[in-house]
């Protein structure tokens, strides 16, 4: 893909005519050039299908005098579900060449692991497992995932904290004899962690797609500029923006909005990056990120793909904990990228505005977005504030912010006081986990991991 950012372009004025179904077709086929048409079509509709809960899949609301570009539709209500369900399609295509069995295996802290467990369910010549640290997720996270339909899945918890289970993980990925045994039954095991390039190429579509909304809204005319502000983590999101604009979006500027872990804040102001420095717990947890492994990537395209000086800045990361980029990467960053960041307080506040005033109900991460976004003065141009993730999946922290109460009260508790508060309803995918059936009540103990992959296989590739 790296190769081809340059050279392709996207015909704006077919973007503009194209339903989201077809943007997706245009700017997947532009990047993924080891797919046929008839791949990438099929793909889409996978994908993109009754799984969402619009066919807008993506659609752009007004919020203020900005817009909101709504990322939550699909079944886990957050933005990873628009990469994730288009990455099992495209690994599943890709797989029909060499027939192995692909085995995804994840640890999550709570949101990631169940946008990969809708993902991958039940796509052919796939499997996914999913470990999860017992008692340390929310009650509708754990629900989401030991809930999960799918004849191809498999969810534990372990006895441990997040990072005990992610080590579980790159334990398993280098256990060469347990590999061995794997693929002499023509199995292989991969992650869907978000540096895989499948992950963020889908993601590159509803930057396109927003812009053709607000063309068709009359909001701008085909070839004007527009800002986007993106609620960032490990840079995946906004770096997708980044491609947009290289396959030729008038974009103006990216503003990379970052919660009180302002590690991207400060690297975009002074071109020092600088992960010393202690890792605050926020309300926008899916933020909370010292080290944004998608901005190498960023990196590897200003410098005209000099992969020594980026491996000696990582290097510098890895060894010193810092790194600073010449003052001609600062200023090309600096033409695309503006940034800022919002403490709790702040973020809260801007859930309370922003409902009382415009009407909308937002979550902890798109408010710390739409916090940032304020900040900078209005000028004419349209602008367009990402937004991340469902109110409802963040109820408590919503509800307190809303000045109510919350003391005491589990998640299901804070979802019905939300609804009355907003007059609101929370999402059906949501909302249905208090009677859904758990179905995967399993726990281990960290050295028992891979032993849980390997029964997982068994079931699940077993061949009559
Ligand atoms: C993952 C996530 C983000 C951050 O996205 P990146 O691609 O990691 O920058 C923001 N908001 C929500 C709700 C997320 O789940």
């Amino acid at each position: 893909m790296s190769d081809q950012l340059g050279e392709n372009t996207i015909d704006l004025a077919q973007v503009v005519q194209n339903s989201y179904h077809a943007n997706a077709q245009l700017v997947l086929s532009a990047l993924l050039s080891d797919y046929t048409e008839e791949e990438i079509a099929h793909c889409v509709s996978e994908a993109y299908g009754r799984k969402f809960d619009t066919s807008a899949v993506t659609p752009v609301t007004p919020l203020g005098h900005d817009w909101l570009l709504e990322l939550f539709h699909g079944p886990t209500c957050a933005f990873k579900d628009v990469a994730l369900q288009m990455l099992p399609q495209l690994m599943s295509v890709a797989r029909e060449g060499d027939g192995r069995d692909v085995m995804i295996v994840t640890a999550t802290s709570g949101d990631t692991g169940k946008a990969a467990l809708e993902g991958f369910a039940d796509v052919p010549g796939c499997g996914v497992t999913v470990f999860y640290p017992d008692g340390k997720v929310s009650d509708i996270q754990y629900l989401q995932m030991v809930c999960q339909e799918g004849s191809n899945v498999c969810v534990s918890g372990v006895r441990g904290t997040f990072d005990d289970a992610q080590t579980g993980v790159k334990r398993i990925f280098s256990d060469e004899a347990l590999r061995g045994r794997l693929a002499s039954r023509n199995t292989v095991l991969s992650s869907a962690n978000s540096i895989n390039v499948g992950r963020l190429v889908p993601q590159v579509t509803y930057y396109f797609d927003a812009y053709a909304q607000l063309v068709r809204r009359g909001v701008l005319t085909l070839g004007d500029p527009i800002d986007f502000c993106v609620p960032t983590g490990n840079f995946g999101d906004v770096l997708a923006g980044y491609f947009a604009k290289r396959l030729g979006l008038p974009v103006r500027k990216l503003i990379v909005a970052s919660n009180s872990n302002k590690v991207l804040t400060d690297f975009i102001t002074t071109g020092t990056y600088d992960r010393r420095r202690d890792f605050m717990k926020t309300i926008s947890p899916s933020m909370d990120i010292l080290v944004s492994s998608n901005l190498e990537r960023l990196l590897y395209y200003l410098s005209d793909g000099d992969c020594a000086y980026i491996s000696s800045l990582m290097g510098q990361l890895q060894d010193e904990g810092h790194y600073s980029v010449t003052p001609e990467i600062l200023s090309q960053i600096q033409e695309t990228f503006a940034c800022g960041f919002a403490t709790d307080a702040e973020t809260k506040e801007t859930i309370r505005a922003t409902f009382e005033q415009d009407g909308v109900l937002i979550d902890t991460h798109t408010a710390v977005a739409r916090t940032v976004l304020n900040r900078f003065p209005e000028d004419g141009t349209p602008r367009v504030c990402l937004s991340t993730a469902s109110p409802y999946k963040f109820c408590s922290d919503v509800l307190d912010a809303l000045g109510k109460d919350t003391t005491g009260m589990n998640d299901f508790a804070c979802m019905d006081a939300l609804e009355k508060a907003s007059g609101t309803v929370a999402p059906k995918q949501l909302s249905s986990l208090r009677t859904a059936e758990k179905r995967h009540l399993g726990v281990c103990d960290i050295s028992g991991m891979g032993a849980v992959v390997e029964d997982a296989c068994t079931r699940i590739f077993a061949r009559s």
